[in-house]
């Protein structure tokens, strides 16, 4: 007895589906000291005191409750970047920029942001947070990192 194997239909559609959710504790004091203060908060482990930033509600590292928060930065060093030459979609900045990851002052984890296509964007390089005029408790609030005695370009 032959089988014959099922003819697969593809509908074609688009979903669109508007959210909100909870940030929780720990990244809504994150997002709210970044926007009403300019300023950078870390998570304290209660279990290996390791200071993370964003922070989260656990440590990462050794499963403990996060519970206190710690201001960390505003310098921070570039432990690794690549290069973004071309436009995409949704990128975070007009091409070409760079995604960097920054160690901020007083953290023990590195966190994602970018910067400019500044050849004093490397690893080792020392970085300060350009803040945006307008925030509205984003990580966005912060528009890029930029090498420190620069002024960015705008
Ligand atoms: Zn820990």
């Amino acid at each position: 007895m032959e089988i014959k194997q099922p003819k697969l239909v593809c509908l074609e559609g688009e979903n669109k589906c508007p959210y909100r959710w909870s940030t929780g504790e720990m990244v809504g004091a994150f997002l709210t000291a970044l926007r009403d203060h300019q300023k950078i908060m870390g998570g304290v482990c209660t279990g290996c005191g390791a200071v993370i930033v964003p922070p989260s509600s656990y440590c990462e590292t050794c499963s403990s409750p996060v519970e206190e928060m710690r201001e960390v930065g505003p310098r921070g060093v570039v432990m690794s970047w690549a290069r973004v030459p071309e436009p995409f979609i949704d990128a975070p900045l007009p091409a070409p920029f760079r995604y960097v990851l920054v160690r901020l002052a007083g953290s023990d984890t590195s966190m994602v942001h970018v910067a400019p296509d500044d050849d004093n964007v490397r690893v080792g390089a020392i970085l300060i947070p350009e803040f945006r005029e307008e925030r509205r408790g984003s990580i966005t609030d912060i528009k890029w990192f930029v090498p420190e005695g620069s002024q960015g370009d705008g």
